[in-house]
């Protein structure tokens, strides 16, 4: 049975979805944060969403049918995740010196294509913060209608005295959050309240705003998240997840909103967070100035997937560091894993299915890729996997290990002939360069003429 880390009871346990269906063809609700698009994701961030990605691969190995959901923060994170700052999307624009929905497009199509290159899954939807105003504007509106909502000079703010379990998630309580600590409380009652909705400061007019309770204004950051996911998934889902800094903040504050809007509890049934990617003392985040994102990977030579394979061999809540050494250890392994998997191709092995269960226990044991990998590397060390089976247990890992681009040797006298046709093709003698292609066929051999030149591959 799958078992997971449940951050709210947290323990660790079996996995039962909330809807039973007969194969369990009813699908599990997973809602993941997405990024907030004002810069390109970096590596750290790209963790999280690794790890997103083996979950649900992993939920799919049991047979289970999932409907994803990511959302786009394309409006109201400010650069405090809390109430203060700037709004993240409105500094990239002026960083750039473009609108704030070039920023967006911008970087949510670089993010989709981080993601193609990880080999990570596409959600089944993606929602954008600013396609769902009207749901958002409904939301504060209910929670107006409960009386757990105050009005300031900036914004109508949720008061978190008002419900009795706030923080449970983090054991905020347990952390004693001193009235009078260093917080820029503004004109909060208490450190812990958060804004569903910012007024447009007087004066000014933002390139995102919208009209609602009698203000110029826009949706504070975890709204979009409680309006979203109940949109898509449902008043009570399955599983929501993140990185492990959305615990304290981002979270607890959609938990407080939505179990007291919707009127369920659990909101959410189980919560999975990722542990963090740090370098050296810090963690990995675009304030530090320590960001790293594929592209500098690429600079420096080391693939997406050879990153993903890094990532795998750690469990995600580990907290990880960043080495270039380790990176390049990884893409070594990998390159290994891939030679193993051509090589497997061709050979007959004889398998003790025994490894499926056991493959299946390491999965299904809070996604332990770091044991799966090292189970698959004993294997082939004792010629127990054949080509078949590694391409299974691909399904979850998702190296690529069944793209494998075919070795081929070839022999003096093709080679001969094939530097002949190029010759041939060069001087436009199309005929001789058929009649080449015939005998090159005669030994056994395929030619294609592509952009790239000739591609040759065994008949
Ligand atoms: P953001 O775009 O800032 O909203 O973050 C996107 C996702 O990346 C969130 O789930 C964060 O929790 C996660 N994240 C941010 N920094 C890191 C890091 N250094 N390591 C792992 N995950 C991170
Ligand atoms: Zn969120």
């Amino acid at each position: 049975m799958l078992s997971l880390y449940n951050t709210l009871s947290k323990k660790k346990g079996g996995f039962k979805p909330l809807k039973k269906g007969i194969f369990k063809s009813k699908k599990v609700g997973l809602y993941a944060c997405g990024p907030t698009v004002y810069n390109y994701a970096h590596v750290g961030n790209l963790r999280t969403y690794v790890f997103e990605d083996i979950l649900k691969r992993v939920l799919k190995y049991n047979d289970f049918k999932i409907n994803h959901v990511m959302n786009i923060t394309d409006v109201g994170h400010l650069t405090d995740d809390a109430d203060s700052g700037e709004d993240k999307m409105e500094k990239g624009a002026k960083r750039e010196g473009k609108t704030a929905w070039e920023i967006a497009k911008f970087y949510t199509d670089a993010f989709k294509s981080d993601l193609e290159k990880l080999n990570i899954e596409n959600p089944d939807i993606w929602c954008k913060a600013t396609d769902h105003i009207p749901e958002q504007i409904d939301l504060v509106q209910k929670l107006i209608d409960k009386g757990v909502t105050y009005e300031t000079s900036d914004g109508i703010y949720f008061d978190t005295t008002k419900i009795d379990d706030y923080g449970k998630l983090a054991n905020l309580k347990n952390q004693e959050l001193k009235a009078g600590e260093r917080v820029d409380m503004g004109e909060k009652k208490n450190t812990t309240d958060f804004s569903l909705w910012k007024f447009t400061p007087k004066g000014e007019t933002r390139q995102m705003e919208w009209d609602a309770f009698g203000h110029k204004g826009f949706p504070g950051w975890h709204l979009e998240c409680s309006a979203m996911a109940t949109k898509y998934l449902g008043k009570q889902f399955d599983i929501h997840c993140g990185g492990i800094d959305h615990v304290p903040i981002h979270h607890t504050n959609e938990i407080a909103q939505s179990e007291t809007a919707f009127d369920k509890k659990p909101w959410v049934k189980y919560w999975l967070h990722g542990e963090f990617l740090v370098m050296g003392e810090t963690k990995m985040a675009k304030s530090e100035g320590n960001f790293i994102t594929l592209q500098t990977l690429k600079e420096k030579n080391i693939s997406p997937l050879a990153y993903r394979y890094f990532l795998l061999q750690t469990h995600y809540r580990k907290q990880l560091n960043f080495s270039w050494e380790a990176l390049e250890a990884a893409q070594t392994g990998l390159k290994r894993l891939h030679e193993q998997a051509r090589k497997l191709k061709d050979t007959e092995t004889k398998v003790n299915k025994k490894i499926n269960t056991t493959f299946l226990e390491k999965i299904n044991d809070d996604l332990n890729t770091p044991e799966a990998l090292a189970l698959i590397w004993e294997a082939l060390k004792s010629n127990k996997l054949d080509y078949s089976t590694l391409l299974e247990f691909d399904k979850v890992l998702g190296l690529g290990l069944g793209d494998i681009e075919e070795e081929v040797v070839i022999p003096d006298e093709v080679q001969k002939l094939l530097d002949e046709r190029k010759k041939a093709r060069k001087e436009k003698d199309y005929k001789k360069s058929d009649e080449l292609r015939d005998e090159i066929k005669k030994l056994g051999f395929d030619v294609k003429d592509t952009n790239k030149g000739q591609e040759v591959g065994r008949l």
